[in-house]
């Protein structure tokens, strides 16, 4: 048996009602910030458990539009992972300020024990990522931001729906920047984020700054940008967003048949479950022993296992100005070397996910 990891084609096999959608919207020609990009905002920010949620044209600009609205720009420091997707250190560093790293733990979110020393009198914001749909320890990040007077921007890209302490991802700090990029797990035909936000200020400021600051036809206010969800896309996000919790939940069930099955070999490790957390698994990721050779092995066996991320985003090419060194942030070293992904998507099988445990299993010849 194959066991795949993009599930695209399936979530989007049968669209036939979608397409008559489109159909009759593009009659209307109503395609920026037309009525069903309204709609969408209105069912995320439902959603999310916010007061507003604004579509912006990418999860990046979801979270760059967020430190632009709180001033934050050049001269400035934003606190954030040092093991990250790159589109949180490129949103900060778009607004010109400069990020600055804190380890990761094992929980892959940032380690909060490690922010204080990282505050300088130029830290304006920190900015907590939701890696793999972990949710990091935002009531400790929180009171820490508040003794410092510093804003949080949440990146909850991956987390959707994702909570701690019964409150969700995104809605702890100022904002939260959330993508429907196709990978993600509420997805869209292409590029696409939300900010979420319950302060109505800073709600009016981010919808003058994704539509070049004009609050009216003729009038600009701000200096801003074009970064508008397309209403087109608005509309598969309404397709698709009612199916958000059935689809969280299935990623759940099936993180906890592999947590039970692949906690059992030796030669793999399940990371902390804290108490209190939903996870969400946009990721599901374990640290294993040989981690090479048992990639070598899934992917021979034709089970699509991946690796997020091989290179530790502080030790990247791209990121040298900004002077870091291997060795800076050990416990995001250590995860390039151990971590491995499976598929843990809504729309596999329980046939599946056993064989990728069967063939965990067979190479460790547990
Ligand atoms: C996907 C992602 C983003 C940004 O998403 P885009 O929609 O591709 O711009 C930001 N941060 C993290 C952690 C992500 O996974």
């Amino acid at each position: 048996m194959k066991v795949r990891y993009s599930y695209l084609p399936q979530q989007f096999a049968e669209v036939d009602d979608l397409f008559a959608e489109l159909k009759a919207f593009v009659a209307t020609g109503d395609f920026t910030l037309g009525a069903p990009l309204a709609e969408f905002e209105g069912r995320f920010a439902e959603l999310i458990g916010a007061s507003h949620a604004i579509g912006v044209g990418s999860g990046t600009d979801a979270l760059k539009l967020p430190l632009k609205a709180l001033g934050i720009g050049v001269g400035d420091e934003v606190i954030t992972a040092a093991n990250t997707f790159i589109a949180t250190v490129g949103a900060i560093a778009e607004t010109g300020a400069r990020p600055v790293f804190v380890d990761v733990d094992d929980s892959f979110c940032l380690d909060v024990d490690q922010v204080e020393a990282a505050i300088t009198e130029r830290t304006k914001a920190i900015m907590p990522v939701h890696l793999t749909g972990e949710v990091a320890d935002m009531p400790r990040l929180m009171a820490l931001a508040e003794r410092h007077d510093l804003a949080v921007v949440e990146d909850s890209c991956q987390a959707i729906l994702g909570a701690i302490e019964g409150r969700n991802a995104g809605t702890w700090g100022a904002a939260g920047g959330f993508s429907l990029h196709p990978l993600k797990n509420l997805n869209i035909w292409g590029d696409g984020g939300v900010v979420v936000t319950s302060d109505d200020e800073l709600a009016a400021r981010l919808r003058l700054l994704r539509n070049h600051g004009l609050s009216g036809r003729d009038e600009v206010a701000i200096m801003g940008c074009n970064s508008r969800l397309d209403t087109l896309q608005a509309i598969v996000g309404n397709w698709l967003i009612g199916q958000t919790p059935e689809i969280t939940q299935r990623r759940i069930q099936n993180a906890a048949r592999y947590d039970e099955r692949l906690g059992a070999i030796p030669g793999i490790r399940i990371p902390p479950r804290r108490p209190g957390v939903r996870r969400v698994f946009h990721l599901y990721m374990v640290f294993a022993e040989d981690r090479d050779g048992l990639m070598d092995h899934c992917l021979r066996q034709g089970v699509e296992a991946k690796i997020h991320y091989p290179i530790p985003l502080y030790q990247q090419e791209g990121l040298r100005p900004y002077g870091y060194q291997a060795g800076d942030f050990p416990i995001s070293d250590r995860h390039a070397g151990e971590i491995i992904s499976f598929p843990a998507d809504q729309h596999l099988s329980e046939a599946e996910l056993d064989c990728v445990v069967a063939t965990v299993r067979e190479f460790y010849g547990a």
